[in-house]
């Protein structure tokens, strides 16, 4: 092919491309979501029913194409050996380990000493399994209520290596969770696809906020993150969580490959600082406000949705 030709066939493709773009709606492309998975709290349960729940979730990841989570472990919950035997298996299946603190303090409660010692405390439970992997998450997504406070941690983690594990799509599947368990204890046969239906629409509520507002503010749509938990909700709905999200075009990825994403480089300034990245990153630029509640999500704001249906 003679440089005149290639200059054509150049052309040719720029113009495909062009016509490309234009059918396509800005934003249109097919957003990504990576499940993460955080705490790992049993409850109290017994050795067989805490067993029954990690596999019915690592068989729901397993069911979507063998789907990498994130597992983001609080090393107070699983510092036994069933607790450790059962954040294994994850981890030989392919799961990132990483770190969610020893004993899951607010850190605006705490010292930066006390919390940053916490941080390192879970090393020691997880950091010979399989896929352990330095990134971090903060409890409850509060990262600092002080510029002290939040830079300290940013500089400390940096210095031992940790990248951040942040959340893009946060959401209150604990609330749900919480108010499942106390249902089940009082009536084992409770609505159970009433909460499934909840749930399924909360996440979907919130999935496409935080897109919604991931494109406005990148101008892109990101690598999204899911915070979810190891919970009895996710035991009974996980693999239905999975199919929604395929089902309405969502593809899901690996967190492994989510977390490659330059959104989870950034450090926005803020304070207090944390919540979901897309939501401290739309804080940082002050042009969103009139989208942005705090905190991003809560219990509260389910309470009087669930209690009107009678969940
Ligand atoms: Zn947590």
């Amino acid at each position: 092919m003679d440089r005149r030709e290639f200059t054509k066939t150049l052309g040719a493709g720029a113009l495909a491309l062009t016509l490309h773009r234009a059918v396509l709606p800005f934003g249109s492309e097919a957003p990504s979501l990576a499940i993460t998975i955080d705490d790992f709290s049993f409850f109290g349960a017994s050795q067989t029913v805490a067993e029954q729940r990690n596999r019915a979730l690592l068989t729901a990841l397993r069911a979507h194409d063998n789907l990498q989570a994130a597992a983001f472990i609080c090393g107070r919950n699983i510092d036994s050996e069933m607790g450790k035997s059962l954040v294994r298996q994850w981890g030989n299946a392919g799961h990132l380990i990483c770190n969610h603190t020893y004993s899951h303090w607010f850190y605006p409660n705490r010292s930066f000493t006390e919390f940053a010692q916490d941080t390192l405390r879970v090393e020691a439970l997880i950091k010979d399994m399989p896929r352990f992997t330095k990134r971090f998450r903060f409890p409850a997504l509060k990262e600092g209520d002080t510029l002290e406070k939040r830079d300290k941690m940013r500089t400390f983690l940096k210095e031992h290596g940790y990248r951040m594990g942040y959340v893009t799509v946060d959401a209150s599947d604990w609330y749900i969770d919480q108010r499942l368990r106390t249902r089940l204890a009082a009536n084992p046969k409770a609505d159970l696809p009433a909460y499934k239906q909840y749930y399924l629409d909360h996440l979907w509520d919130r999935a496409t906020f935080y897109h919604g507002l991931a494109l406005k503010v990148l101008g892109r749509s990101p690598k999204h993150t899911l915070l979810i938990h190891h919970n009895v909700l996710n035991e009974l709905f996980l693999g239905d969580v999975l199919d929604m999200f395929a089902s309405k075009g969502w593809k899901l990825i690996d967190a492994e490959n989510a977390f490659t994403d330059q959104v989870f480089s950034t450090a926005p300034n803020i304070l207090p600082a944390g919540e979901s990245i897309i939501w401290a990153l739309a804080k940082e630029t002050g042009k969103f406000d009139d989208l942005l509640r705090y905190p991003g999500e809560d219990g509260d704001y389910e309470k009087p949705k669930m209690d009107k249906l009678g969940l």
